[in-house]
């Protein structure tokens, strides 16, 4: 039977942009399926994705040789996309972690030191006395040291992002539709995509619907996922504010245990016209099975204990930023079973996921985009590609 495609994308976020943007240089024959942004969050009931936001934070000191790598690479690509789609989103403003001192190979930062150095990254350390000095807008324990990256990180704009992947796939001579997905069935031969009453067909299809990938009958079997509520806080600075916080790095402070962490956007320009830092921690362990409490969620503020929480953590290591007014906003982190992202097929030979940021793979999705569509026309990834790591899980 003739197809309307030869691979059908679903879902137009960080990783299928990515994707689509990839298979455009491959093959043609490709049309994404995606969700537009709701203009109103708090009366919109459909999907919602987790990368409504303009700062991520990008880095390659990383515990994991894997997720590092998966950085890595995508970095080298971010001047590349920038210049050919026209659309900036990366700021180098460096990243900085500050936590206690680490004996290498232990802890996240112990491990992550000793992997800087396999990698060959420029990753500086500072002790206690030097980490004062470069950031006195910190009021850190004072027995942290810090380990800095000065370049190749700092914050990638998803947003932004996502509309440049889209941007080029487009102009690859990819097909976009701007429509949410509401089946995906194998029909023996081919594929047969349902999108607002329309169907399309493809000889395969790759789900990238980052954690609304179980919902609306995307995969012949649910993967094995946790979605997991997160709450951001946003600090509306003024110029007082501006002017103690403006040139910080992005910034990742752990506690005594390493799950005990927040992560600190340095200031940014938002669509509202006002500049706002953004903190987020992983405090909250609520998850959804449901699109209903999914999408709940996102009409939502977060969780208000928990901003009010990253709040104080907040003041307590930036006091300048006493007085502004703190905001609070949702979104999800899609936790896998191996905490590596899913790339593979699933039962049906046709039909493939790519999904699972774990938390952290904004600054990584050109990377992952790259594996979805090595996936989609080589049929399987290899060791350089960490295949066996990223072998989905399926309930
Ligand atoms: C609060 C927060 C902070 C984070 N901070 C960082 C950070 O600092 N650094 C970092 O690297 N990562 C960070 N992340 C993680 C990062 O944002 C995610 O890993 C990334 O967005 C995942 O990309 P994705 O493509 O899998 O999912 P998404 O970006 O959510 O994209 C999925 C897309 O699929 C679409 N979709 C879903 N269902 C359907 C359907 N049925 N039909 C059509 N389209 C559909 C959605 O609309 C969406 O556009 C953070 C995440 C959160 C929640």
């Amino acid at each position: 039977m003739a197809v309307d495609f030869k691979v059908i994308i679903v879902g137009c976020g960080m990783m299928g942009a990515a994707a689509a943007r990839h298979l455009s240089g491959m093959i043609d024959g490709v049309c994404v399926i995606g969700s537009s942004e709701p203009v109103e969050r708090k009366t919109h009931h459909g999907v919602f994705a987790s990368h409504y936001d303009e700062a991520r934070i990008t880095r390659t000191f990383d515990d994991n040789i894997v997720w590092g790598t998966f950085a890595a690479r995508s970095l080298d690509r971010y001047a590349e996309i920038e210049a050919k789609s026209g659309i900036s989103f990366y700021t180098e403003a460096g990243c900085l972690f500050a936590g206690p001192t680490a004996v290498p190979g232990q802890g996240y930062l112990g491990r992550a030191l000793e992997l800087s150095t396999r990698m060959s990254l420029d990753v500086e350390t500072l002790d206690a006395s030097a980490l004062r000095d470069r950031f006195p807008q910190f009021s850190l324990n004072p027995q942290f040291s810090g380990y800095y990256e000065k370049r190749r990180a700092g914050h990638v704009n998803p947003r932004a992002l996502v509309r440049a992947q889209t941007k080029l796939a487009v102009s690859g001579g990819v097909t976009l539709v701007d429509a949410t997905v509401t089946s995906v069935r194998d029909e023996g031969t081919h594929v047969a995509v349902t999108a607002a009453g329309q169907t399309y067909t493809a000889e395969k299809v790759l789900v990238a619907a980052g954690g609304f990938s179980n919902f609306n009958g995307l995969l012949p079997a649910p993967v094995d996922i946790r979605v997991a509520a997160r709450t951001v806080a946003f600090f509306e600075l003024g110029e007082r504010e501006m002017a103690l916080f403006g040139d910080m790095p992005s910034t990742i402070i752990f506690g005594d245990r390493d799950e005990d962490h927040v992560y600190i956007l340095p200031p940014v320009r938002y669509p509202d016209g006002k500049t706002y830092l953004k903190l987020g921690g992983d405090l909250e362990a609520r998850s959804f099975a449901t699109l209903e409490d999914a999408g709940q969620w996102f009409r939502s503020d977060g969780d208000l204990a928990e901003r009010d929480q990253l709040a104080a953590v907040a003041l307590q290591a930036m006091p300048g930023l006493s007085g502004c007014p703190v905001t609070s906003a949702p979104c999800v982190a899609t936790f896998t079973a191996t905490s590596y992202p899913y790339a593979g097929f699933t039962d049906s030979p046709r039909i493939a996921v790519l999904t699972g940021g774990n938390f952290v793979a904004a600054k990584s999705s050109d990377e992952l985009g790259r594996l979805g569509a090595v996936l989609m026309t080589q049929g399987w990834l290899g060791e350089e590609d960490f295949g066996r790591e990223l072998t989905p899980v399926f309930l």
